[in-house]
């Protein structure tokens, strides 16, 4: 189980090696690239092999939200292609994808519920939103 407010939290599961991972992936997670890292990780460790993987993003805070008007010191150029168009806004949920994809993890396997925190506050708890210390937890179990 991972806390977010506007963070992702991005499932993994390998249902052949029987391995199961939550990813807290914020602004600076997303910008290191920590879901390939876990990728990776997940490889080395339990052999899992990414084409067979599942891939979730929970809610989070969508590229209607996502404004970053410091962009140029916060998040490195070879991101900026993310940027949405005149807009500082980026979309994370594309960047995310693409980094599951880049590691091997099937577009048919990844599920995003492209639901926006900050715009779903009487669903969710938004930092951006609401500026509150409150968080919602993302949960994935194996049986
Ligand atoms: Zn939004």
């Amino acid at each position: 189980m991972i806390q977010v407010a506007d963070c992702q939290s991005v499932m993994l599961y390998d249902p052949h090696q029987k391995v199961i991972a939550n990813i807290h992936s914020g602004w600076r997670g997303s910008v290191l690239n920590i879901i390939g890292k876990c990728v990776d990780q997940m490889v080395l460790d339990f052999g899992c092999r990414p084409e067979k993987l599942l891939a979730g993003i929970s809610p989070s805070l969508g590229p209607c939200c996502a404004e970053f008007i410091h962009y140029k010191k916060e998040i490195p150029e070879h991101l900026w292609k993310y940027k949405q168009g005149d807009r500082d806004n980026f979309d994370f949920w594309a960047m995310s994808q693409d980094q599951l994809a880049e590691k091997g993890v099937r577009k048919e396997n990844i599920r995003n519920m492209e639901t926006c925190t900050k715009c779903r506050t009487d669903i969710f708890f938004s930092y951006r939103g609401e500026k509150t210390v409150k968080r919602f937890a993302s949960v994935i179990s194996m049986i």
